[in-house]
């Protein structure tokens, strides 16, 4: 039955739009959500908990599978991620777990250690799942696939903004960098390398807003968008 359930593949690079379009159409369709890059961060917290070398793969992988994440809505603060119980959330995001979290998803064990668990969440009614190898490797038969791009500049844009309104400040030139060197670390790596699959629409999201975006997304469901 459940394999059965219809999945939204979102993938692209690093300030796409991806969370915040995966999340308003995944609650407009009533679908559950995954976001993928969030197991990828949350190996990278517990391994930082741990003083874990992020250049000890065994210990990496070892980690993976001691690591359980658990997402919980909270009514007054949103979606919360629960590592082995304790709330991770805020370090989730930072940008330096970002970048720990795209070295440790180059290593072929912990990414084959996380894929079941991707899995997992297909779940009627439906998935809308979020990352870089949705629609490429976790889930290749999905009906429905999207690969969402934009500038590295506008991206770095963005995220500049974002973190400007959470009060963090940082150096524009030192963003761009950052999204730069990521983007190449996803697109090179040897196992699931950040690329579009070959069904997948494109969409270029430079200069479109957010609800441009979604719009666009959704008019690949139409009968469940509706
Ligand atoms: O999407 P997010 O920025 O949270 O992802 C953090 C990192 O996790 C990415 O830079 C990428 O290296 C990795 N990732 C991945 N495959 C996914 C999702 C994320 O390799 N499906």
């Amino acid at each position: 039955m459940s394999e059965l359930s219809p999945v939204l593949t979102i993938d692209g690079p690093s300030g796409a739009g991806k969370g915040t379009v995966s999340r308003i159409v995944a609650r407009h369709l009533g679908w559950h959500y995954l976001d993928s890059g969030a197991l990828y961060r949350a190996v990278g917290v517990a391994a930082s908990w741990a003083n874990l070398d992020i250049s000890d793969a065994a210990a990496l992988v070892r980690c993976t599978f001691d690591t359980h994440v658990e997402f919980v809505e909270s009514a007054s603060r949103g979606m919360r991620v629960m590592l082995n119980g304790v709330d991770a959330t805020d370090e989730l995001r930072l940008e330096t777990t970002g970048a720990v979290a795209s070295a440790i998803a180059a290593i072929p064990e912990v990414r084959a250690a996380l894929k079941e668990r991707q899995r997992a969440f297909r779940r009627p009614p439906g998935l809308v799942a979020d990352g870089r190898d949705m629609g490429t490797v976790i889930f290749p038969d999905a009906p429905y696939k999207v690969f969402l791009t934009a500038s590295a500049e506008e991206r770095a844009e963005r995220r500049h903004k974002q973190l400007k309104e959470k009060g963090v400040s940082v150096i524009f030139s030192d963003l761009l960098r950052e999204i730069m060197a990521r983007d190449a670390r996803d697109a090179q790596r040897a196992v699931a390398p950040l690329k579009p699959a070959e069904d997948a629409v494109l969409v270029d999201t430079t200069g479109m807003g957010i609800d441009q975006v979604v719009a666009c997304v959704l008019e690949l469901l139409p009968t469940a968008a509706d």
